[in-house]
């Protein structure tokens, strides 16, 4: 690896690791500190690019070998945004998702409770370990610039409404 984590920066990683339980490894050092630096949420291939882009010679089982360990210790969450699409993240605070059915974006929504599992089915005697809520909708964004495209009047009059309504709801479940 080209650029060195800087010592204070690689003893936190050290001690995050050992903390969940897992044997400190370089190859898990590097995919735990990309993942800590990009904000947003990323496929297990977009993590391989950014580890090898930052010099480390990985293979690709290697690198999902990683995200595996992470994942199953907790210091990485998969987001959940539907088939086909396995997202990853550092994982702060336990969270929810709003995907656009227009552009794809994947939005995060605090959760009320902030730890898993925060909502529980009618389902006597299951023994539930988390619940991933997803919303899907179109994004502010895909929101206002279609409002945009039906001339100045429906820009004034949708645009605005379009965003109280969806702030409304996120509100709603977060409780504020
Ligand atoms: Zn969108
Ligand atoms: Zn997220």
């Amino acid at each position: 690896m080209t650029d060195e984590l800087a010592q204070h920066r690689k003893a936190e990683l050290v001690q995050r690791l050992r903390q969940a339980g897992l044997r400190v490894t370089q190859p898990r050092l590097w995919v735990l500190d990309v993942l800590d630096r990009v904000s947003g949420h990323w496929s297990a291939d977009e993590v391989l690019a950014a580890v090898r882009a930052r010099g480390a010679r990985l293979s690709r089982a290697t690198v999902y070998n990683v995200i595996h360990a992470l994942v199953s210790s907790g210091l990485v969450m998969v987001a959940d945004a539907g088939p086909g699409r396995m997202l990853l993240e550092s994982a702060r605070v336990w969270h929810h998702h709003f995907v656009c059915r227009d552009c794809g974006t994947v939005i995060d929504v605090p959760c009320v409770i902030g730890a898993k599992p925060c909502l529980q089915p009618a389902l006597p005697g299951a023994e539930v370990d988390e619940a991933q809520v997803i919303w899907r909708g179109r994004c502010p964004r895909c929101v206002a610039r279609s409002a945009s495209r039906g001339g100045e009047h429906a820009r004034q009059t949708s645009s605005r409404t379009s965003a109280s309504a969806s702030d409304r709801s996120i509100g709603a479940w977060t409780g504020g």
